[in-house]
């Protein structure tokens, strides 16, 4: 039986396991298929503050966790398949394992979205990535695509011309929802070749096994067109990891956790933290400034509960 249980090791699940460990709560950290969330997958971050020269991502995670196992928090890998919040103890289907808890704080985050088509999905890790950090150097000198319209799309258009020859930006629209500073730093930047109001159809070449090219279509014109191309990117947002919860804690139409003001859910002892209830901000500090909320509030229930 575990006082409290973190789903999550990014900023939002190391920082509430900095804060219940330092409370001395002993919490368990769950790590799941993303170890370090988001910030394991980008590069520099330079606005996370303390940090005036900027600071590399999974460096900073990683920081995170050292400190909260500092003061005693345990990690563990897995996958919660199963959750029954219906009363406490609240229960937790842990790949095989049932785990207990007085508390549980959900910090499980959001991963990358897909296209859904079906030759993208069948060359993943062929060519298709979701992560310009993690794959951008297998392109060296090649032809890259990145799709989204986003910050993301921006900042990983930039990144990767780092490697390839030259980069395409492919955004549905002709408006971009990046901010302007990112936006006008890829417009500068004499490598990326900007393609607005154009939908991927297709990823070529299933047949090959790796990515040749992709087959395009402007929605304004209907033209349709076959380019060459060797990694194809996409940065079109993120999906919250709430499926065990659905049914049980409330989600909103996307699956995010609606929050019942502080870190609370609608369940007395579960709290929220991170991206996996923020579709406005998510950003590193405000992950760090909710799994501290999130901590803290685990902590007085507790303490308002008899069990610390
Ligand atoms: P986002 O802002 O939600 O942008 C997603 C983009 O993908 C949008 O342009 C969207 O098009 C497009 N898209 C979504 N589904 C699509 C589909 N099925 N097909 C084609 N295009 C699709 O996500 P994000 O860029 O990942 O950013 C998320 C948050 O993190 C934002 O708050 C952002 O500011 C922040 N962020 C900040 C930084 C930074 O400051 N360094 C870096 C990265 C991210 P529409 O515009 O047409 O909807």
């Amino acid at each position: 039986m575990r006082n409290v249980i973190i789903i999550g090791s990014g900023c939002a699940g190391n920082t509430a396991a900095i804060y219940t460990a330092r409370a001395n709560l002993k919490p368990l950290v769950i790590v799941g298929h993303e170890p370090g969330g988001q910030l394991s997958i980008t590069t520099e971050v330079e606005n996370f503050p303390g940090f005036p020269e900027g600071v590399m991502g999974p460096q900073l995670v990683e920081n995170m966790k050292r400190q909260a196992i500092k003061f005693g928090a345990e990690y563990i890998m897995g996958k919660v398949e199963e959750a029954d919040l219906s009363k406490r103890p609240f229960r937790l289907r842990i790949d095989e394992e049932w785990h207990e808890c007085q508390t549980l704080i959900v910090a499980s985050g959001a991963s990358a979205r897909w296209l859904g088509l079906p030759s993208e999905q069948k060359l993943i890790g062929h060519g298709v990535s979701s992560c310009a950090t993690c794959d951008g150097f297998f392109y060296r000198g090649k032809k890259i695509m990145v799709l989204g319209g986003g910050d993301s799309a921006m900042e990983e258009a930039n990144f990767l011309t780092r490697f390839g020859e030259e980069v395409t930006l492919i955004h549905r629209r002709d408006e971009f929802r990046a901010s302007k500073i990112m936006l006008e730093r890829c417009k500068a930047n004499p490598k990326i070749r900007f393609l607005t109001s154009t939908v991927v159809e297709e990823v070529l070449d299933v047949d090959k096994g790796y990515v040749t090219g992709a087959r395009l279509k402007n929605v304004k014109t209907g033209e349709t067109w076959t380019q060459d191309v060797d990694g194809f990117f996409l940065a079109i947002g993120h999906i919250p990891n709430t499926r065990p919860f659905a049914g049980q804690l409330d989600l909103d139409e996307d699956g995010y956790i609606v929050g019942h003001g502080g870190a609370r859910t609608n369940i007395p002892g579960v709290f929220h933290a991170g991206d996996v209830e923020d579709r406005i901000y998510r950003q590193a500090i405000t992950a760090s400034g909710a799994g501290c909320k999130a901590a803290i509030e685990a902590e007085r229930f507790l303490e308002a509960n008899g069990h610390h």
